[in-house]
């Protein structure tokens, strides 16, 4: 016997590298290429720093309103925590709780599985069809709960409103997370399905498209009884989540409408550009509505792609595992980035 035989151990999720030196072009964690909003820097530099002795509002009322305000619904139907990943990690821990398989796509945000390894919660994948579509069918068998990104990650896919509440339906008897992180550049959200289906949980966040990925901000909403049920949860882990910057900068954030359409605007324009130019050099793609585009190339692989591009200094995401290991995940940065990029990959493939 040894201490190491109760120690819970864990395949760790494997986030994107972050690179030491300045002069790489990122794209390889779908951040926004754009700083944020204007007020948002400006009050930064102004903050009251004598304010970080005191806890901070352990509900975080100033941007659980501003966020209730923008989306139309009540405040005691939002939830905020540090990045959707720490409100995706709760939401795994408060309502997946049955002895059966929560489901969620077997291509999908790596993270799930850790959560669901973590927690102990069994877990059962559902094949995307061979064009990368989300299979609804798989989605109604029996289940412990319902968990997928809309559009999905990596593959970038939208799907439509109809088949979410398709999904949705077939499941009143668990809680059903959409996962919205990449909705704001140019998907639908499942906000208007919230007034009929109480089991439904919608999460977003800040880190794309509002480009605050460094101060972590993430939300859910959902009806007001889920929302006590993950309160309690989260007030059982850590009162204090959030920091006094990420609240009160939030919610300058989710004020500039204006700002918040103009940087999502130039993702999405960007993105089709891109498209283009990625077909016109032999790549193929799920028709992403996120900021990135899954990609692969007709003769070479994925792989050695990668390497080139990491050797001039140009990071995309790639993963050695099965189904998707000939494919790249290419965040959107700037037009002058992606320019880089298409001459980068032009001058390789030739
Ligand atoms: N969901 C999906 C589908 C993601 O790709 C990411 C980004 N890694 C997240 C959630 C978490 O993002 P964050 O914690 O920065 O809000």
């Amino acid at each position: 016997m040894s201490w190491e035989d109760n120690v819970r151990k864990m395949v760790p999720y494997v986030a994107g590298e972050q690179p030491k030196s300045k002069d790489v072009i990122k794209l390889n964690t779908n951040e926004c290429p754009y700083p944020p909003a204007p007020a948002v820097a400006k009050l930064a530099q102004e903050m009251d720093t004598g304010l970080f002795r005191l806890y901070p509002d352990t509900d975080s009322t100033s941007l659980t309103n501003a966020l209730s305000e923008y989306y139309g619904v009540k405040p005691g139907q939002v939830f905020v925590g540090v990045g959707s990943d720490d409100v995706l990690s709760l939401c795994f821990l408060t309502f997946f709780n049955s002895d059966k398989p929560i489901l969620f796509p077997d291509v999908t945000y790596s993270f799930y599985d850790v959560w669901a390894d973590l927690y102990k919660i069994p877990y059962k994948t559902v094949p995307l069809k061979d064009d990368w579509s989300i299979d609804v069918e798989g989605f109604k068998q029996e289940n412990g709960g319902v968990i997928f990104p809309n559009p999905n990650a990596p593959t970038g896919l939208f799907s439509s409103l109809e088949k979410v509440e398709e999904i949705i339906k077939a499941n009143p008897d668990v809680v059903v997370i959409v996962d919205e992180a990449y909705i704001d550049f140019g998907g639908e959200s499942a906000l208007p399905l919230l007034e009929k289906y109480e089991n439904l949980l919608i999460v977003q966040t800040f880190s794309k498209s509002r480009a605050m990925a460094g101060l972590r901000i993430g939300f859910c909403m959902g009806n007001e009884k889920i929302i006590k049920y993950l309160n309690d949860v989260k007030f059982s882990v850590n009162s204090y989540t959030m920091n006094r910057p990420a609240q009160t900068l939030g919610v300058l954030a989710v004020k500039d409408d204006a700002y918040f359409k103009e940087i999502t605007g130039k993702v999405m324009a960007t993105r089709e550009w891109t498209k283009k130019e990625l077909t016109r050099l032999g790549f193929t793609f799920p028709d992403s509505k996120a900021n990135f585009i899954f990609a692969s190339h007709e003769s070479v692989p994925a792989k050695d792609i990668f390497n080139y591009l990491r050797g001039h200094n140009i990071y995309v995401r790639f993963w050695d595992k099965p189904r998707i290991n000939n494919h790249l995940r290419i965040t959107i940065g700037t037009d002058n980035q992606m320019r880089t990029l298409i001459a980068a990959l032009e001058a390789y493939l030739g």
